[in-house]
């Protein structure tokens, strides 16, 4: 799919984390206090009513030095939203995100990776549209957290864009895979950036 970002060129060893969905404060303080660990930066597609309700959280993420993305204010459905409303949604996500930040990065990413070609095209006015390489499937409860590791590591290469959420549905595994997937990489040389 043109348009879209799915992965980075890169110089060196560079990738690229995401984590969607928060932030909220029984999984998101946690994750920053890994990223820490290895002084890796990541970005985070914030659904803007968590942002809302946790602005501390939010707050928290920035002073490390991370960023603060677009993932609509209620994580809509593209296909079940009509065009306007769906617009509207990803606009209150920012000007949530702008509270937080003068300069509040403008990348989107579509709740699900579902987006109408009609979505798209408005949204691509002002936003990147930023998908992924590396999709780490910790929501998914009937996957291992070993299996979520060992796939997680095999699917990344430089510049890959990698997907981890920030939920109690993904906390299992994502609390499993991704300090050892952070010390991996960072034995290899690889830096972690934010997009
Ligand atoms: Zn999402």
């Amino acid at each position: 799919m043109p348009g879209y970002t799915w992965h980075r060129e890169v110089q060196g060893k560079v990738l690229f984390l995401t984590f969607d969905d928060g932030p909220i404060p029984e999984v998101t303080p946690w994750v920053l206090e890994q990223l820490e660990k290895y002084e890796a930066k990541a970005t985070f597609f914030c659904v803007g009513d968590n942002v809302a309700k946790h602005p501390e959280v939010a707050g928290q993420a920035l002073a490390q030095g991370h960023k603060l993305a677009n993932h609509t204010y209620n994580h809509l459905k593209g296909w079940h939203t009509p065009l306007q409303q769906y617009v509207d949604n990803a606009e209150a996500c920012q000007l949530e995100l702008e509270k937080l930040q003068a300069e509040a990065p403008t990348l989107f990413r579509p709740p699900y990776g579902r987006i109408t070609g009609g979505q798209a095209q408005q949204l691509r006015a002002k936003y990147e549209l930023v998908m992924w390489d590396v999709l780490t499937n910790d929501y998914d409860q009937r996957l291992s957290p070993e299996e979520c590791l060992r796939q997680s590591i095999k699917s990344t290469r430089s510049g890959s864009i990698i997907v981890f959420h920030d939920s109690l549905k993904a906390r299992r595994n994502l609390m499993y895979a991704l300090p050892p997937y952070l010390d991996h990489f960072t034995k290899l040389g690889y830096t972690f950036e934010t997009l």
